[in-house]
C-alpha cells in the first residue's frame, strides 16, 4: 500500500490552525489492537478528497443519504467546517475510514464487524445487537445508532438519488460501506470503480467540484496511487494506528 507522504512544516501547521486533530480526537479511545483481514482480495479500495477543491456545499452528504436511504437524523458522511486560512473556509468531509486495523471491528462480539477482502468494513445488520460498542470505539464518529424505526419518505429522494439499498431495523448501528453495492455491481458488470459512475461510491459521483477521488490502491495504474505518489496528503489521526483509507490532500498543497 502507498504510504501517506509526509506533510510539510507549513501543511501542518494550518491544518492544525483549522483544527484537524480536534476533528478526530474528540471521541480519543485508547488504541485498539485489532487484527486486520484474514484473507486479502485483488483489490483494496480507498478515497482521496482535496479539501482545496471541498466548498462545504453538503451535496456529498445529500447523494448518500439518498442512495444509501438513511434517516433525516442520520448522516452517513458528514462534512465538518474547520476554521479558514486566508479568506478561504476550510470543510473536512468524513466518510467511514475503511480502518484497515478498525477498532469497530476488534470490539464487535458477534462479528457484525467485519473486513471484506477489500479492505471495507462491513456491518451484517442481521448480527447486530445494537450494544453500541462500535459506535464508541470508532475515534472517527463514523457510526450512527439506529434509536427509531425510519418507514417514513426520504426528504431527500428522488431530488438527490434512488435508493439502492435495504433501510436498516430500529436497534442497529449504521455506516458508510463506501457504497460497496456499487463497487460490486460495477464489477459484476466489467466496469471500473472510481473510473466509471455506475460502480462508484455516490459522494465521489455527486461532488460537483470534484473534491473526492476514489480507486484501488493495489492498481498501481489508478488515479488514486498517482495522486498519492504526486500530491502530499495525510490521513485523520495516523497516530492511533488504525490505517484509514481515506487520504486528504492539504488545502495549503497547490500553494507550494
Ligand atoms: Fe465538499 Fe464535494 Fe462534499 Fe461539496 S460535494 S461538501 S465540495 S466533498
Ligand atoms: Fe470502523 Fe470508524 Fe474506522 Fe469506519 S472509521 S472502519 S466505523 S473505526
Amino acid at each position: 500500500m502507498t504510504d501517506t507522504k509526509k506533510t510539510n512544516r507549513r501543511d501542518f501547521l494550518k491544518l492544525a490552525a483549522v483544527g484537524v486533530t480536534v476533528v478526530a480526537g474528540s471521541r480519543l479511545l485508547p488504541r485498539a489492537e485489532a487484527s486486520g483481514p484474514t484473507e486479502a482480495g485483488p483489490h483494496k479500495w480507498a478515497m482521496v478528497i482535496d479539501l482545496a477543491k471541498c466548498t462545504g456545499c453538503g451535496q456529498c452528504t445529500l447523494a448518500c443519504q439518498a442512495h444509501n436511504d438513511t434517516a433525516p437524523s442520520i448522516s452517513w458522511n458528514t462534512v465538518v467546517e474547520s476554521g479558514h486560512i486566508g479568506d478561504q473556509k476550510i470543510y473536512i468531509p468524513r466518510p467511514c475510514m475503511q480502518c484497515e486495523k478498525a477498532p469497530c471491528v476488534d470490539v464487535c462480539m458477534v462479528k457484525a464487524s467485519t473486513y471484506r477482502p477489500d479492505g471495507i468494513v462491513q456491518m451484517d445488520y442481521d448480527r447486530c445487537i445494537g450494544c453500541r460498542y462500535c459506535e464508541v470505539a470508532c475515534p472517527y464518529g463514523a457510526r450512527s445508532f439506529n434509536w427509531e424505526k425510519f418507514d417514513g419518505s426520504n426528504p431527500v429522494v428522488p431530488q438527490w438519488g434512488q435508493p439502492e439499498v435495504e433501510r436498516r431495523p430500529r436497534g442497529v448501528v449504521e455506516k458508510c460501506s463506501f457504497c460497496s453495492h456499487r463497487i460490486d455491481r460495477g464489477l459484476a458488470l466489467g466496469l471500473t470503480p472510481g473510473v466509471h459512475p455506475d460502480a462508484t461510491p455516490a459522494c465521489v459521483v455527486t461532488c460537483p467540484t470534484g473534491a473526492r477521488y476514489f480507486g484501488d490502491l493495489n492498481d498501481p495504474k489508478s488515479y488514486i496511487n498517482i495522486l498519492l505518489h504526486e500530491r502530499s496528503t495525510f490521513r485523520l489521526r495516523e497516530d492511533l494506528g488504525t490505517g484509514p483509507r481515506v487520504y486528504y490532500i492539504p488545502p495549503s498543497n497547490e500553494e507550494g
